[in-house]
């Protein structure tokens, strides 16, 4: 790990502990700024852009090769940076990053154009070879989140490669530990000088020297949509490309001809996992009148039984939250629910008083106009709501200035697609929740985010399009 120019550190906190866990280097605007030089000379006059398409690929397989072989370390850094449980970040967070990487090496060979057959009205007698070519966006400068350091890197790191770009990744200040390793990996392939530069450093600096850098062709950004609009303002000094993967108040509807053997647990990893820190999370549950009591005492059961812990220990289902100030956040939307008349049927309260613990929360006698049923929490806290028309649920479902996910529980096929395609979200669960894979888009529809992440989609958003008119007749 290199030091900033300045000298500064900061440190970044064990989340189960509350205590430091260790010290980075304190990247700012000097910094960003000769990481981006390093980039563009790299982009513009170094070998990166000379090697084949197959040469490209085959260092990106080996970057996925490397963080297999080093997958267990990968976890444990995941674990005590963020709080997660080891074994979710060593079964989900590791293996989706490794599998991303393959699925983008193997994109860096397909990356095509097309032939075109013009026919210019002005010139009738003319004949044109005309084609497009894909070509990379040039440097991009990408800042990601601490609720899945290293699969959000990953993300953004993987189809920037395939593309052709050279990039400066930016990790969130909270959780830059597995970035730094993953950056020690990245050298050990042998990615041409300039290619990958990756500074540490907080959002108000280092990430707005980013996005307001002239020489960055692109911003790809993940965080909240808070931040998002400043990114989408600090572009327009070059009009740099954005790409942008927001918040979320995701709704998950269990629908009266549900299995609920299924759809209880389902409901509850929807929002439980990863402690409610997900973007995506099911955060807005809606269950049909005549299987509302037994949901919510179904999902309430099993929040009851989950075991809040220390990433590192065995049993631990549920880690800390991610920081002092995300607790104080979920404890103050908790607070803000209750003072608004919405009940607790289990949960609402931090865990003991070391490290950012808070409990599986369930609250109902919720409304639609309640700021925890409008704003993203990002903790652990379900709002459940009744509901007994279809038509009254889209419009609920829908009634959110937010369109990342949604989550549908039935077993009756023909609702099952009518809902999927009435829901303004990127992603649409049925009868599962929390699936992602390399090959399948992901982002946001209205204030989620501009583009996607994920699938060909992802790659698409690294290159610009030319278009080349040759005449030959
Ligand atoms: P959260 O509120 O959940 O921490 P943020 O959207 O603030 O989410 O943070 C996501 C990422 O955005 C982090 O890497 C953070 O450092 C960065 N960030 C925060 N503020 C800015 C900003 N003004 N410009 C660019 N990046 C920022």
């Amino acid at each position: 790990m290199g030091k900033a120019i300045s000298g500064r550190t900061l440190q970044t906190f064990n989340p189960a502990t509350g205590e430091v866990l260790s010290n980075v280097a304190e990247g700012d605007q000097a910094d960003i700024d000769a990481a981006v030089k390093a980039a563009r000379a790299a982009f513009d006059h170094g070998p990166w852009r000379k090697l084949t398409a197959s040469e490209r690929g085959r260092m990106i397989w080996k970057l996925a090769d490397l963080l297999e072989q080093h997958a267990t370390e990968f976890a444990t850094l995941e674990s005590l940076d963020n709080g997660k449980p080891l074994a979710v970040a060593r079964a989900a967070d590791v293996p989706l990053a490794v599998d991303l990487l393959r699925y983008m090496a193997g994109w860096t060979t397909k990356i095509e154009g097309n032939t075109i057959p013009i026919s210019v009205p002005y010139t009738p007698d003319a004949r044109y070879h005309a084609f497009t070519l894909r070509e990379p966006v040039g440097v991009v400068g990408q800042v990601i989140p601490w609720n899945f350091p290293l699969l959000m890197a990953v993300w953004k790191i993987g189809p920037a490669l395939a593309a052709g770009c050279t990039l400066i990744l930016k990790p969130a200040e909270q959780t830059p530990l597995t970035a730094i390793r993953l950056g020690e990996l990245i050298q050990e392939v042998g990615f041409p000088e300039g290619v990958v530069n990756i500074v540490t450093g907080f959002g108000e600096t280092a990430g707005a020297a980013l996005a307001n850098h002239p020489l960055v062709d692109k911003i790809a950004f993940t965080g909240s949509t808070e931040v998002g609009k400043l990114i989408v303002h600090a572009a327009t000094g070059n009009l740099k490309k954005v790409t942008l993967e927001l918040g979320g108040k995701s709704p998950n509807v269990v629908m009266e001809d549900a299995d609920l053997d299924v759809a209880i647990p389902g409901a509850a990893s929807a929002i439980f996992f990863n402690h409610g820190q997900c973007c995506c999370a099911g955060s807005r549950l809606y269950v049909h009148k005549s299987r509302f009591d037994q949901v919510i005492e179904g999902i309430s059961n099993v929040a009851k039984e989950i075991y809040v812990g220390p990433g590192w220990e065995p049993g631990t289902q549920l880690g800390p939250l991610v920081s002092e100030e995300q607790l104080s956040r979920v404890k103050g939307y908790i607070d803000a629910g209750l003072v608004e008349g919405a009940c607790a049927v289990t949960g609402g309260k931090q865990i003991g008083n070391k490290g950012y613990f808070v409990e599986p929360t369930v609250l109902i006698n919720t409304h639609k106009n309640m700021k925890v049923v409008r704003e993203e929490i990002f903790g652990p806290v379900v709002t459940a709501m009744p509901y007994t028309e279809l038509d009254e649920l889209v419009d609920q479902a829908n009634d959110s200035s937010y369109g990342l996910a949604a989550g549908i529980w039935t077993n009756n096929l023909a609702k099952a697609h009518s809902l999927a395609a009435a829901m303004r979200a990127g992603t649409v669960w049925v009868n599962c929740y929390n699936i992602f894979d390399a090959a399948l888009p992901f982002g946001g529809y209205k204030e989620s985010g501009w583009g996607r992440e994920m699938g060909h989609n992802a790659v698409d958003a690294y290159t610009e399009t030319k278009s080349v008119c040759m005449k030959v007749a």
